[in-house]
Order: C-alpha cells, then structure tokens, then sequence
C-alpha cells in the first residue's frame, strides 16, 4: 500500500498488501493482493481503494529503527482508537513474526495498551 504524509518510502515492502485482510477487495489475509505488481509496488495505483490511498504504518510514519521495516520483522504497527476512542497499538503479525517484534510490541505495551491481530480471515 502506499500512503498520504510520510517520512519513510516503503522501499521493497509490500506486506500490508498481503498481511491484512482488504474488504474491498476481497482479499483475504495473509495472501497478495492480486493487484500487486511483478516487480513490487501497487499495479493499480490511481486506482487502488481509499483503504490504500489512507494507510501509512507507523514505520512509514518515521517510528522506530530503518531496520525495522515491516517486512523484515514481520509485524505491521498502527496507532487504534478502540470502542472507547482510547488510543492503542495496533499490531499485524506476519506468520514469522520475528522477537524484534515482539521486544517493540513488549515495549510499547508499558506506555499504552498493545492489541494484537493475528489476521486469519
Ligand atoms: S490495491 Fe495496490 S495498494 Fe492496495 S493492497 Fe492491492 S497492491 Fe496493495
Ligand atoms: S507495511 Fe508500511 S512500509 Fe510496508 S508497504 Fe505498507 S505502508 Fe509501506
């Protein structure tokens, strides 16, 4: 996916075109999207659905280490507000989640509360 303010490029990242589960695309989770381009990157970008055009992850927001790109730890973090508009950690786990992620997920759980998806639809 590709996303509106940002202070990363995705580079060779596509996970968030796979992990999740996409509604209007029908896609299932943890499976690529059709629309994803041999090379990498969005084949249908001007025309890719608003939940693309909207999304930016945490990394591609400028958090955490380079090193930390989504695809290489396996995990995928975004900022949630729950039923109650409280903000919490959002945390997409690849199938080989890496302990890097989990020492971030262990670390962001001590500032505020941490919700884990485990996407299997
Ligand atoms: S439509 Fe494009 S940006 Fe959206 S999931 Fe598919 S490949 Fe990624
Ligand atoms: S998970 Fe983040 S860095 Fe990776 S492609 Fe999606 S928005 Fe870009």
């Amino acid at each position: 996916m590709t996303a509106l303010s940002v202070a990363r490029s995705c580079g060779p990242c596509n996970i968030c075109c796979t992990l999740p589960s996409i509604s209007e695309l029908s896609k299932p989770a943890h499976t690529p999207c059709d629309r994803l381009a041999p090379a990498g990157g969005c084949g249908s970008y001007s025309e890719r659905p608003q939940t693309c055009q909207k999304y930016a992850c945490l990394w591609l927001r400028g958090l955490f280490l380079d090193s930390d790109r989504p695809d290489l730890i396996g995990a995928i973090f975004e900022y949630w507000e729950d039923a109650e508009a409280e903000q919490v950690l959002r945390a997409r786990l690849a199938k080989r989640v890496t302990d890097r992620a989990l020492i971030l997920i262990a670390a962001f759980s001590m500032r505020l509360p941490v919700a884990i998806l485990e996407e299997t639809g």
